[in-house]
C-alpha cells in the first residue's frame, strides 16, 4: 500500500490475515456450534438458530475435514506459491519497430500496458508485436507447473466429494453447483452466438475487411476518438462530488459508516482498486447498530486522457460496494464480511448496477459538464453509442469464454493435463466463443492461477446478467433511474440488509418479481441502434430539462464521515470541513493544483 509507520509492514499484514484465517480454520469452533444447535434445539430462538446455521456455513467453508484433502491443498499452495513468484519476475514487452531503419527494438511493458498500448498505437506492428507478447504468457505459465497445479487441486475436490475443482469453487461460494452454473451460461452462449457472428461480420464490413478481426485490431478499431472527446465532460477532480449526488439523490445512505478514500496512483501502490472492511457493519445483541468502516484505494492519474471517467466509473462502483456491506442488518459480523460464503456475483451486482448508471444519457446530461460547467453535448453521446453499442456482444463473449475455458480445463483427464493440449484447448475455446484468437489471450488472464481468483469468473457474468435485470425491473416500475429516490431504500431493503444470509439467486428473484435468465441482458444487445438513440436522445432531454432546478446548491447528506487520503496524508475530512460539498470542493483544489 506504500503507506509509512510501524503498523503497516507485510509481516504484520501476514500475521493479521494468519490470525483471521486461523480463527474461520478453527475446528474447536465448529464443533461447539454444532453441539449447540443439536443439543439446545429446543430452547433456540429464530434468531439464534440463524445466527448458529451461518456459523457453520462459515466454518465449514475454512475447515477441511480430510487429512489427504489436506495435503493436497497445501502441494497445491505450494506450487501456487512458485508460479506466482516464477510470473511476478517474468519480463514482458515488445519488440517495436525503430523509427530510422528496419530493425527493431525491445520495450518492457506490463501486461496493462501491452494491452493499453494495443488499444491506442496507431501503428499496426506495435499493436502486434504487444499482442504476441502477451501471447507468450500462457507458454510461460504452462511451463511453470500450471499443468501440476490444475492436477492437484482436482485430486483434492475430488477426495472432498465434489466432481472437480470447479465445481468445489462454485459450490463454496454460490451454494449451488457446477451443473447448475453451466445451465445459466449455456442459455446465454446459445442466446448470443448468432450476434457475435452478425456482429464480427459488420465489423470487418465496418471497419475495412477481415483484417479488422486480428486480435490486435478490434480493441484499436473500436475506440476511435470519442474517449477524447468524452474527456472533457468528466473531470476527475468533480468525481467525488458527482458520486455524492446521484447517491443522495436516490437516497442511499450509509448509516454512519466512516469511509477513507484513497484515489490517486502512486509508486508501489498495490496494483488494482480494491475496497475492504475493518469493521463490518452489524446489530449488537443489546440492538445497538456498529457502522461499517471502510477503505478503498484506486489507481488514478487525473493526467492521463480518458482518467476522469475510469475514476468516477470505479467511485461508483466501489462506492457501490461500500453502501451495500453499510446497510447489511444482521446479527453477527459474519453475514457481512466479503469472503466465503458471501456471494461474488451477489456483491457485484451491487456496484455493477451503480456504475452502470454512469453510462446512462440521462446520468451524463445532469452530471457530466466540462470545467465551464456547461452540459454535455448529445452529438457526442450519439458517437459513442454509434461507435460502441453494436459491437457490446464482444465483451460479453470475452467474458463468457474465461468459465467456459477453465471448466473444460479442469474437465480434462488427468494424463491430457500437458502443455501441447492446454494450450489447444485455450484456442478452442477462443475460437468457439469468441469467434476467433482473443485480444486477451486467456492463458493470459491473471485470474486462472490464483486460488481466490480461479473458478470464479463466471461471478461477474451472472453479476452482468443480474444487473440488466434489475435494471429493466426499475425502469418498468418508475420509469428512470438516474435520481430515483426509491432506489436507494428498495435496494437497502431487499438486497442489502439479509448480507450473505439469503442466497444471490433468491435475493435477485425477490426484488425484481422473476427468476434469474439472460433475457434482459439479450434484449439490450439486441436492441436496434436507431431505436436506442431515440430512447436515449429523450432521456437527454428530459433530464437537460430538469437541469437548474436545485441540483446545484442542494446539500448532500450520505450519512457518513469521508476521508478523501493519499497513503498517510488526510486531504480533506468532513469532520474537519463541515459538510460533504466542502470536503469535495477541498480535494478539488488539491486535485487542480497538482495535476493543473
Ligand atoms: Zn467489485
Amino acid at each position: 500500500m506504500a503507506l509509512s509507520g510501524p503498523s503497516y509492514s507485510v509481516d504484520l499484514l501476514t500475521k493479521t490475515k494468519g490470525e483471521m484465517e486461523g480463527f474461520l480454520a478453527d475446528e474447536s469452533k465448529l464443533a461447539r456450534t454444532r453441539e449447540l444447535l443439536e443439543k439446545k434445539k429446543e430452547v433456540l430462538n429464530e434468531e439464534q438458530k440463524k445466527v448458529l446455521n451461518l456459523f457453520e456455513r462459515v466454518f465449514g467453508c475454512y475447515i477441511m475435514e480430510s487429512e489427504t484433502a489436506r495435503e493436497f491443498r497445501a502441494l497445491a499452495t505450494r506450487i501456487e506459491g512458485k508460479l506466482e513468484g516464477d510470473r511476478n519476475t517474468l519480463k514482458l514487452g515488445a519488440h517495436l519497430p525503430n523509427d530510422k531503419d528496419d530493425g527493431t527494438h525491445f520495450v518492457e511493458m506490463s501486461s496493462v500496458g501491452l494491452s493499453g498500448r494495443m488499444r491506442v498505437d496507431p501503428d499496426e506492428r506495435v499493436r502486434k508485436a504487444c499482442h504476441e507478447s502477451l501471447d507468450t504468457i500462457g507458454d510461460f505459465v504452462l511451463g511453470n507447473g500450471f499443468p501440476e497445479l490444475i492436477k492437484t487441486r482436482n485430486k483434492f475436490a475430488k477426495e472432498l466429494g465434489y466432481e472437480d475443482y470447479y465445481d468445489y469453487k462454485v459450490t463454496q461460494a454460490e451454494g449451488f453447483g457446477k451443473k447448475e452454473l453451466f445451465k445459466i451460461l449455456d442459455g446465454l452462449e446459445t442466446e448470443t452466438r448468432p450476434l457475435l457472428e452478425s456482429a464480427r461480420a459488420n465489423f470487418a464490413e465496418a471497419k475495412g475487411g477481415q483484417s479488422a478481426l486480428e486480435p490486435w485490431n478490434i480493441s484499436y478499431l473500436m475506440a476511435g476518438d470519442v474517449t477524447t472527446k468524452l474527456d472533457p465532460y468528466f473531470p476527475f477532480e468533480k468525481a467525488v462530488e458527482q458520486w455524492g449526488r446521484s447517491f443522495s439523490k436516490m437516497n442511499i445512505s450509509y448509516r454512519g459508516a466512516t469511509m477513507d478514500l484513497d484515489l490517486l496512483d502512486r509508486p508501489n501502490k498495490y496494483s488494482n482498486g480494491f475496497c475492504h472492511w475493518p469493521q463490518p457493519a452489524w446489530v449488537k445483541p443489546d440492538g445497538e447498530f456498529q457502522p461499517a468502516l471502510t477503505h478503498f484505494t484506486s489507481l488514478a492519474d487525473p493526467a492521463a486522457i480518458g482518467s476522469g471517467l475510469i475514476g468516477l466509473t470505479t467511485l461508483m462502483h466501489e462506492a457501490g460496494h461500500a453502501a451495500h456491506f453499510a446497510n447489511i442488518l444482521q446479527p453477527s459480523p459474519l453475514f457481512s464480511q466479503e469472503r466465503a460464503p458471501t456471494s461474488i456475483p451477489y456483491a457485484e451486482l451491487q456496484s455493477m448496477f451503480l456504475d452502470s448508471l454512469v453510462g446512462d444519457a440521462a446520468w451524463r446530461a445532469r452530471y457530466a459538464k466540462n470545467r465551464d460547467g456547461q452540459p454535455i453535448p448529445w452529438d457526442i453521446l450519439q458517437q459513442d453509442l454509434e461507435e460502441k453499442h453494436p459491437y457490446q456482444v464482444f465483451a460479453l463473449r470475452s467474458m463468457i469464454a474465461v468459465p467456459y475455458f477453465e471448466k473444460a480445463l479442469y474437465e480434462l483427464p488427468d494424463d491430457e493435463v500437458t502443455v501441447d493440449r492446454v494450450n489447444a484447448l485455450a484456442r478452442q475455446v477462443e475460437l468457439d466463443i469468441q469467434g476467433g484468437p482473443s485480444p486477451r489471450p486467456l492463458l493470459s488472464v491473471p485470474h486462472i492461477l490464483s486460488d481466490e481468483s480461479s473458478c470464479y469468473y463466471h461471478g461477474y457474468v451472472l453479476a452482468e446478467m443480474a444487473v440488466q435485470q434489475t435494471r429493466e425491473f426499475f425502469l418498468n416500475k418508475y420509469g428512470s433511474l438516474t435520481d430515483n429516490p426509491n432506489i436507494g431504500p428498495e435496494l437497502a431493503e431487499k438486497m442489502w440488509k439479509p448480507g450473505n444470509s439469503e442466497a444471490f439467486l433468491d435475493l435477485v428473484e425477490q426484488l425484481t418479481g422473476k427468476p434469474l435468465t439472460s433475457d434482459d441482458w439479450v434484449t439490450t444487445l439486441c436492441q436496434p441502434i436507431d431505436e436506442l438513440l431515440i430512447e436515449e436522445k429523450e432521456a437527454y432531454q428530459e433530464a437537460c430539462d430538469g437541469l437548474g432546478s436545485g441540483t446545484v446548491d442542494d446539500d448532500v447528506n450520505l450519512d457518513m464521515r469521508i476521508r478523501l487520503v493519499d497513503g498517510d496524508t488526510v486531504l480533506a475530512d468532513t469532520d474537519q470541513e463541515g459538510s460533504f460539498l466542502a470536503t469535495c470542493k477541498r480535494f478539488e483544489d488539491y486535485v487542480v493544483e497538482r495535476f493543473g
